[in-house]
């Protein structure tokens, strides 16, 4: 997947695949809720997009096109991080927002930030360690919560699908 590499998103030229992108996205109420990507979800749980340019078919994974289609172009080597640390989360809040969802960093940044979420930051502290098999689950469960719209306690009871009952 050529995720790393240039990504220009021009909303003029590309209103289609923007409206396409869009379609797949469930939005949550609040400023701390994530937009949920509900199209196709890969093996490592996060999303895939595709779109072509030049001719030739292209897999992005959709919280880096939002940056894109935010700042017009993604340079080659910038990468989306979840500072919500939810992979289907493609939600670009407003930077004065202290509840930060896909934020734009290197692969420096982010092993700076899983570091740091090591030592014990971060809303989903109990998280840090998903398998990819744990994190592909829990996206998916995601994706069939907000399948007929946005629902509160279906969302919540995807994103600790993986914790013992408590009652
Ligand atoms: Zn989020």
């Amino acid at each position: 997947m050529r995720s790393a590499g240039e990504l220009v998103v021009d909303r003029r030229v590309r209103a289609a695949e923007i409206g396409r992108f869009c379609s797949h996205i469930v939005c949550g109420p609040t400023a701390s809720d994530c937009d949920i990507w509900t199209g196709a979800i890969g093996a490592d749980g996060y999303g895939r997009f595709y779109l072509t340019r030049e001719g030739a078919g292209l897999c992005v994974r959709p919280h880096r096109y939002a940056l894109a289609i935010a700042s017009g172009v993604v340079a080659a080597g910038v990468l989306g991080l979840h500072e919500c640390d939810n992979p289907v989360c493609v939600k670009i809040a407003d930077a004065t927002e202290p509840h930060q969802h896909v934020v734009s960093g290197t692969q420096g940044d982010n092993m700076e930030r899983m570091a740091r979420m090591r030592r014990g930051g971060g809303r989903h502290a109990m998280r840090r360690f998903d398998s990819r098999g744990v994190r592909r689950a829990r996206s998916v469960a995601l994706r069939e919560a907000v399948r007929y719209g946005w629902d509160t306690a279906a969302v919540q009871a995807a994103l600790l699908g993986d914790q013992p009952t408590l009652w």
